[in-house]
C-alpha cells in the first residue's frame, strides 16, 4: 500500500478512509431502520392473520386483503433495499466501493453521496433501464 502513496489519482472520485467509514456508518444505520420496518410489518401481518375470519363483510375483507398485499409489498421492498445496503457494505470492506459493477469506472462521489447503495455509474444505469 505504501508504495502507492505517490499515485496521482487525486480526483474527486478517490475515497478517503474517513469517507468510507462515514458511508459505511450510513449504510449500517439504514440497515437498522430497514430491519425495524420489516419487523414491524411482519408483526402487523401476523396480527392480521390472527384476526382473519373475524368480519364477514366482503368489502371489509377486500380492504384487509389490499392492506395485507400492501404490507407484503413494503416488506419485499425493504428486504430488497436491505440486501443492497449489505452488498454496498461488502463492497466497502472489499475495497471496491465506488466502482461501477458493469464498466469498472468510478461511479462518482456525488452520485454515491446521493445514492450510497448505487452499484452502477449513471451511464450504465441508464443503459440498464432502457433494456
Ligand atoms: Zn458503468
Amino acid at each position: 500500500m505504501a508504495t502507492r502513496a505517490a499515485r496521482t489519482a487525486t480526483s474527486e472520485d478517490t475515497w478517503s478512509a474517513d469517507e468510507l467509514a462515514e458511508v459505511r456508518k450510513r449504510l449500517l444505520h439504514e440497515i437498522e431502520e430497514l430491519n425495524a420496518d420489516i419487523t414491524r410489518a411482519e408483526a402487523e401481518l401476523a396480527a392480521g392473520d390472527a384476526s382473519e375470519g373475524a368480519g364477514d363483510d366482503p368489502a371489509d375483507a377486500g380492504a384487509k386483503t389490499y392492506e395485507r398485499e400492501r404490507e407484503i409489498a413494503l416488506t419485499l421492498n425493504a428486504r430488497d433495499l436491505l440486501a443492497q445496503n449489505e452488498r454496498a457494505i461488502a463492497r466497502v470492506d472489499a475495497g471496491t466501493y465506488g466502482e461501477c459493477e458493469s464498466c469498472h469506472k468510478p461511479i462518482g462521489k456525488e452520485r454515491l453521496q446521493a445514492f450510497p447503495r448505487a452499484t452502477l455509474c449513471v451511464a450504465c444505469k441508464q443503459r440498464e433501464e432502457r433494456r
